[in-house]
């Protein structure tokens, strides 16, 4: 976007709030006064603690301040305080990074939650808040028969879930999350607020390329999709699986999935050394789908399967936890088949097969997610992978972690010494060394481009921000 545009597009600017004067650090100063915009806290403050705590409990960081939010202008007085007082910025919306980029050591973090309304514009429209969950998300859409394609895990919060691309059990359907944005409201580095719509570079970069990078998305308004009435779950299962066994059904998995239509989604999940493929499907049982079934059953011990449930309770099953947790999850590399890991795979399954609570998992992708309609207008660089892997590991007790963190390692090199190089950026890594490639891919210059016109002074920065 030229400058021009931009700064026709900036809808106001808080210039009684620019024109304060700078102010020595202290958050008990007169400027760091809660108001009815934002909610300002610091440690020792009761709501603190709760307001800093992420979904992974392995990961502890302590702010200098917390701005809690309570409408866009609270979040753009918050951050033009922010940079008066050189504090970095990192953005919550549910606080569900892996990697906690969400929070930050020594800085601010602008807290979303209040941000989480749905409002519906009209029938096949609704504007909702960043922090609005997707289990609020899906109890208000289904009931009027009308979806957003999100993920599954139900405290996983719209904001950044859109940012970074989203896919989940509807996108080899209707595409990724982010292919429903029809706009989004972004209050920028400056303290600046952007409406992108149509055809602008803000909503490209919303599309997959904006996790906390360059400003605050505090609206996203979306596309509805008719929803399916119905969804039916698969479950293959196989048991005391050597390496040899879960590396023949994986390959089978592989192939077989090609058949699948777009209303079907399936995972390879491998847990120590029992394995299951899943397979969701939200429409009539087509022929290619029906030998997929005979196909898993032939090559597992066990199968079951649900009836065809309300979409609405057959979603409930994949809610997960939604308390905090010990663990590490990571992208372990987007693929385009069983070749890209087949260099590597005896060793991951022998490495997940000796460590307690790791858990190895590759979903479909494809699909709609193809659709170069919408390729062309995000900046989600991966759709030519079919597959994305995701590894986990979980633990009770901080003493196991090193344990567990050491064997995710000894995976990820594996996967990334097979020459696996692309990976999903909302399920970071710390550790992937070239990560601006392997998250943003040929789509990585311009959205620096956009840092620079949206945050010059790099207000937003965390470990792997732009
Ligand atoms: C249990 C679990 C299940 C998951 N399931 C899925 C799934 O099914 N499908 C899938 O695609 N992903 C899934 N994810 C990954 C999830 O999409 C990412 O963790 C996502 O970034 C979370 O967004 P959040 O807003 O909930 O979390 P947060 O930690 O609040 O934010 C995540 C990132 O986005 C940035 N961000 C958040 N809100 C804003 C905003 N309003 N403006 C600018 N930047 C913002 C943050 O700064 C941070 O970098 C899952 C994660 C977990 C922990």
């Amino acid at each position: 976007m030229n400058r021009k545009k931009f700064l026709q597009l900036s809808i106001w600017t808080p210039l009684a709030l620019i024109m304060q004067p700078l102010k020595s650090w202290s958050i008990d100063t007169p400027a760091f006064a809660s108001n009815e915009n934002v909610l300002y806290y610091k440690k020792g403050d009761a709501a603190y603690e709760l307001l800093r705590n992420g979904f992974n409990k392995r990961i502890n960081k302590y702010p200098r301040v917390i701005a809690k939010c309570l409408n866009e202008k609270g979040v753009a007085e918050a951050i033009l305080l922010a940079k008066q007082n050189r504090l970095s910025i990192a953005v919550k919306s549910s606080g569900h990074c892996m990697e906690g980029f969400s929070c930050n050591n020594d800085g601010m973090v602008i807290n979303l939650s209040e941000l989480n309304t749905i409002e519906w514009l009209n029938e096949e429209t609704v504007r909702v808040g960043p922090a609005c969950t997707l289990s609020m998300l899906y109890a208000a859409l289904l009931p009027k028969h009308k979806i957003i394609p999100g993920g599954s895990c139900a405290g996983v919060a719209i904001g950044g879930l859109t940012l970074g691309g989203g896919y989940g059990l509807l996108s080899r359907k209707f595409g990724l999350t982010c292919d429903s944005l029809k706009s989004v409201n972004m209050v920028d580095g400056k303290g600046q607020l952007h409406t992108g719509s149509a055809n602008s570079n803000l909503l490209w970069a919303c599309k997959g390329g904006n996790n906390g990078n360059f400003g605050v998305v505090t609206a996203l308004t979306f596309t509805l999709h008719q929803a399916p009435p119905t969804m039916q779950s698969f479950k293959f299962r196989a048991y005391k699986l050597d390496t040899a066994r879960a590396r023949n059904i994986l390959k089978n998995w592989f192939e077989w999935t090609k058949l699948l239509p777009p209303q079907c989604f399936s995972a390879f999940v491998l847990n120590r050394n029992t394995a299951y493929v899943l397979l969701t499907n939200t429409g009539e049982l087509t022929p290619s789908t029906k030998k997929f079934i005979d196909a898993m059953k032939s090559i597992s011990d066990k199968s079951t399967n649900t009836t065809k449930m309300p979409l609405q309770a057959a979603l409930k099953n994949y809610y997960g936890r939604q308390y905090p947790l010990y663990f590490k999850n990571a992208s372990a590399g987007l693929y385009k088949g069983f070749s890209d890991i087949e260099g590597c795979i005896d060793e991951v399954i022998q490495q997940v097969h000796a460590t307690n609570g790791m858990i190895f998992q590759i979903n479909t992708l494809g699909g709609n997610i193809q659709n170069p309609a919408f390729e062309s207008n995000a900046a989600f660089a991966h759709r030519s992978y079919t597959y994305f892997s995701e590894l986990q590991t979980y633990w009770d007790q901080p003493a196991q972690q090193k344990k567990c963190m050491d064997s995710f390692q000894k995976v990820q090199a594996l996967i990334a010494g097979n020459g696996v190089t692309a990976q999903y950026r909302n399920y970071p890594d710390v550790l992937f060394s070239n990560w601006a490639n392997a998250y943003y891919g040929k789509n990585y210059n311009r959205l620096v481009d956009m840092k620079k016109l949206y945050d010059p002074e790099n207000v937003f920065k965390f470990e792997q921000s732009i």
